[in-house]
């Protein structure tokens, strides 16, 4: 028989106990992603590095290297194959034009992929408002986003890219010879809207855009593979595509190559340049599967390179 103290005590416990509960049950999880936009200042520039979500690649069966060693390299990163990697986009305000590089996949490639209007959004921008898109390369993860349902999603946007890119992969000559024909198809596809409104324009060699945007063939992933350098104020970001695929592997050995090079012996050789001219000169790089937002600086280490991600900055 308990006293009524012990009783009292007993009841008390129980409730607290029970307001223990309540209180770990009460707020479910969230679980919505988080924002898909970033900010950061280039000189007078605003720049938004914009996500287009992520996709799985199992780079194992996909690098030009032995899977062992792939897998123990991927290991030490924490990191397993498949390894879920960022498609990221890059929106610059030069002051007089928004200019959007790359578009990411759109429908192209699932549904972990096509975020990239509304991380747009959320960043405060609208697709109208985009004056002109620079594309790195033809593949999908980086044009399937011009298009939704086969109409153009930035309504006013002139497209451009390099006329070596455009020369290749809209000709149907070449889509009958490869045996890759969904690439070339995704590509008409992507841009057909565009070249039917006169609104896509090929430039040739590495010329100036716009004011402080250059173009620069970086050729071997693709053969008008090109990357854009930023600049404003004495500082730049060097917007390099699709240079690098796997960040863990191919920093410490830039000569591993990936599948979707096209030319695979090729494709090692402007990495290289590119990402010693950006060790040599301290400026930022930014790319489309370095994890997002994609962007930091270089050094040099050993045979390859370390990556330094930009520190976060908040707008004041
Ligand atoms: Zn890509």
């Amino acid at each position: 028989m308990k006293t009524l103290q012990q009783r009292t005590l007993t009841a008390l416990v129980a409730a607290a106990l029970c307001v223990a509960g309540a209180a770990q049950a009460a707020a479910p999880m969230v679980k919505n992603p988080a924002p898909g936009y970033s900010r950061i200042m280039l000189g007078k520039f605003e720049i938004t590095p914009l996500s287009d979500g992520t996709v799985d690649l199992p780079v194992q069966d996909l690098l030009a290297q032995d899977v062992k060693k792939t897998s123990a390299t991927l290991a030490a990163a924490h990191l397993k194959t498949p390894v879920e990697t960022s498609d990221n986009a890059y929106l610059v305000n030069t002051g007089t034009k928004l200019v959007l590089i790359d578009s990411g996949a759109g429908t192209f490639f699932g549904p972990t992929l096509g975020k990239l209007v509304a991380s747009m959004k959320a960043a405060g921008y609208q697709p109208d408002q985009v004056d002109e898109i620079y594309i790195t390369h033809f593949h999908g993860d980086h044009i399937g986003g011009l298009v939704s349902n086969s109409a153009a999603v930035f309504p006013k946007a002139v497209v451009r890219a390099n006329k070596l890119e455009s020369d290749y992969w809209l000709s149907q000559a070449n889509m009958e010879k490869s045996k890759d024909k969904d690439s070339f198809k995704g590509a008409q596809a992507a841009l057909g809207p565009y070249v039917k409104a006169g609104r896509f324009k090929a430039f040739e060699g590495d010329i100036e855009l716009v004011p402080g945007i250059r173009s620069q063939l970086a050729s071997g992933h693709t053969p008008g593979h090109t990357t854009y350098m930023v600049e404003s104020g004495g500082q730049k970001l060097h917007v390099i595509g699709d240079l690098i695929h796997v960040a863990a592997v191919q920093m410490e050995n830039p000569d591993i190559t990936i599948q979707f090079d096209n030319d695979q012996k090729a494709a090692a050789a402007p990495r290289k340049k590119v990402f010693d001219a950006a060790a040599k000169g301290g400026y930022m790089i930014g790319g489309a599967h370095l994890q997002f937002p994609g962007m930091g600086y270089l050094r040099n280490e050993g045979k390859g390179y370390r990556f330094i991600p930009v520190n976060y900055t908040q707008m004041r």
